[in-house]
């Protein structure tokens, strides 16, 4: 690229580009991450945000968890596997020689500084949230290391960036938040050089570091809204999600055999999907790109010649839904005041308050929550996975209350699915929801507990376990949302 066109690419918004753990793989793999990127890259400038392999983070997570136990053989089989793994997949991505070596050096130091980490936590007999961030974010570092490297073999000038210099977050290990201005501040002074020079930033996900750089995570998945941190950070003009699937779907097609990908949908219907289920992008990857309107891609890095699904602000309204997404390892949690007189101790503005209180406290997302009339009991849906740690909490919060007989004790129902009917062109359409559960029912399937917010863009629907893909097809099919219809 000549002098000037240089500096033209440098002037254009850049585009970020997100390579999940599927499309960093295996070295073939990136191998196609890098070609796509280079692309992009011959035409503007681009900064890449990369996940670790895929399981990575699962091995590393799986040997800290040994380690806490003193299980120091699987700690060191473990070690083995990660190094194996990453030393395989640059001798098959590099040729012999001193770009193979430093490489080679850069994966070891990289797996001891973990080995490290965890062998204090073998010491201890535990592992402490901070040092499980410090040591799981190495997956990532892997990945971009190797990214950076090969995209170098290629006669592209990269460079790996910690992501712990850039993201800055609040300090709830495990599950950070960014913090924008900060972050913008991190990037300018990381990323605007290496743009400016036209070396092309190979950021890694999942991380960041408090403003007193201890370093942080940002929830499992969270490589996707690593990258819309970066774009909003950098005024970026798309982002574009590469994972391995052609879009987002009406619904997930091994239920649905019809199910189709979306061309388009808005911010609001992709983060109310991510929430129920739908697994294709992190629920918290498009707050950010709120404020500068930055457009999203997921696309299919298998297939990259088809065009993905774009999520951007507004979407010419499609009436009706937009898709149907399923949860079925969810749980249904119901709480009651006990009966009178004792119940006139609590208020229901109180039970419920102190409930959603303990669910904050214990970091438990709701699903949905319902609450049919006056002093009657309440219930809420969250995901099994956290239905123990909810349990626990509610008990604390509720210590006095249960002594005193003022509640029961909250009622447990895993034998639930939910389904969740997304779409702006649901409001304001009358007869809608009458004919989604006239659809269900049709089924013979009985409806626990249903939730529509009044901003009309989610119907929430709890079924029996059994019932939950039937009702999805069923609803699906009534709103005309597949391929055949
Ligand atoms: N590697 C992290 C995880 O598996 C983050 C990501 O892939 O998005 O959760
Ligand atoms: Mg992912």
């Amino acid at each position: 690229m000549g002098e000037t066109d240089q500096r033209q690419a440098v002037s254009l918004p850049c585009l970020v580009m997100k390579f999940g753990g599927t499309s960093m793989g295996s070295a073939e793999r990136i191998r196609t991450a890098a070609r796509l990127t280079m692309e992009q890259h011959a035409l503007r400038p681009v900064a890449i945000v990369v996940s670790a392999m895929s399981k990575v983070t699962d091995l590393l997570l799986d040997t800290t968890r040994k380690a806490e136990a003193g299980d120091e053989a699987g700690v060191d089989e473990n070690l083995v596997r990660l190094i194996t793994q990453h030393e395989t997949c640059c001798r098959e991505l590099l040729p012999q020689g001193a770009a193979l070596d430093s490489a080679v050096a850069g994966v070891r130091a990289l797996i001891q500084e973990f080995a490290r980490i965890v062998k204090g936590m073998m010491m201890l007999g535990e592992r402490p949230v901070q040092s499980v961030d410090r040591a799981i974010a190495i997956g990532e570092r892997l990945s971009a290391l190797m990214m950076a490297a090969y995209l170098e073999s290629q006669a592209i000038r990269a460079k790996a960036v910690n992501a712990a210099a850039v993201i800055a977050t609040d300090t709830v290990f495990g599950n950070a938040t960014p913090l924008m201005e900060e972050t913008r501040e991190r990037a300018a002074a990381v990323m605007g050089p290496l743009l400016a020079e036209h070396t092309l930033p190979v950021m890694t996900g999942f991380n960041g570091s408090t403003l007193d750089d201890r370093p942080t995570t940002l929830g499992r998945g969270g490589s996707d809204f690593s990258a819309s941190i970066l774009a909003a950070a950098l005024d970026a003009g798309e982002l574009w999600i590469w994972t391995d699937v052609d879009g987002i779907m009406t619904a997930d097609p091994r239920l649905v055999p019809d199910a189709r990908v979306l061309d388009a949908l808005t911010y609001s219907e992709a983060a109310e999907m991510a929430y129920a289920g739908a697994k294709v992008l992190h629920p918290r990857t498009l707050a950010p790109l709120a404020e500068h309107k930055i457009a999203v891609w997921s696309k299919n890095s298998f297939a990259p010649e088809k065009p993905g699904t774009r999520i951007v602000p507004t979407v010419k309204a499609a009436l009706g839904p937009r898709a149907v997404t399923s949860m079925k390892d969810v749980a249904m949690v119901s709480i009651e005041p006990a009966s009178e007189p004792a119940s006139l101790a609590i208020s229901s503005a109180k039970l419920m308050a102190e409930a959603m209180h303990a669910l904050d406290a214990a970091g438990v997302e709701l699903l949905a929550i319902t609450s049919s009339s006056y002093r009657q009991n309440f219930c809420f849906i969250i995901k099994e996975s956290e239905l123990a740690v909810a349990l626990k909490q509610l008990e604390e919060e509720f210590a006095i209350e249960l002594a005193h007989g003022y509640v029961k004790p909250p009622e447990v129902d895993t034998n639930v699915g939910m389904l969740a009917v997304v779409g702006e062109g649901m409001r304001g359409t009358p007869g809608l929801a009458g004919r989604i559960f006239t659809a269900i029912s049709r089924h013979n399937i009985n409806i626990i507990a249903i939730a529509q917010g009044s901003s009309e863009l989610t119907i929430a629907i709890v079924v029996r376990r059994d019932g939950l893909e039937q009702a999805v097809r069923a609803v699906h099919e009534e709103c005309g949302l597949g391929r055949l219809s």
